[in-house]
């Protein structure tokens, strides 16, 4: 089981969930949020935080096209860790319907510390004397 993100984040992207996951499993592409599936422990804490629902346990059923979109974008987007600043007209997009269709952007984010900047830093710590 995990928890996925579904097209509710997409243009409103508040990142109130990213603050509060344990495992930091979010990844960001640029108008909307992911979760990586094998990396989410089902904590559920992220659910109840964000503003718009977009969040829910792929236990509820019809979420198979969520579960893969969060599956295959996790997997190429930056890793994020900590909230930015939502966009400016974040408020109109929510409950705008079809989102996903008319909006859903494949491009990443633009997170600072993205896998490559953790993998960057992993390595120059390790390449580091005692
Ligand atoms: S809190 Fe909700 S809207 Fe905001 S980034 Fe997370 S999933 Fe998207
Ligand atoms: S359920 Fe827990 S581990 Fe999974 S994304 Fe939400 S906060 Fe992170």
């Amino acid at each position: 089981m995990t928890y996925i993100v579904n097209d509710e984040c997409i243009k409103c992207k508040y990142m109130d969930c990213v603050e509060v996951c344990p495992v930091d499993c979010f990844y960001e592409g640029e108008n909307m949020l992911v979760i990586h599936p094998d990396e989410c422990i089902d904590c559920g804490v992220c659910e109840p935080e964000c503003p718009v629902d977009a969040i829910k346990p792929d236990t509820e059923p019809g979420l198979e096209k969520w579960l893969s979109v969060n599956a295959e974008f996790s997997k190429v987007w930056p890793n994020i860790v900590a909230k930015k600043e939502p966009p400016a007209d974040a408020k109109e997009w929510e409950s705008v319907p079809g989102k996903y269709e008319k909006y859903f952007s494949p491009k990443p984010g633009d997170s600072d510390i993205g896998i490559g900047a953790k993998k960057a830093s992993s390595i120059a710590d390790e390449g580091q004397d005692p």
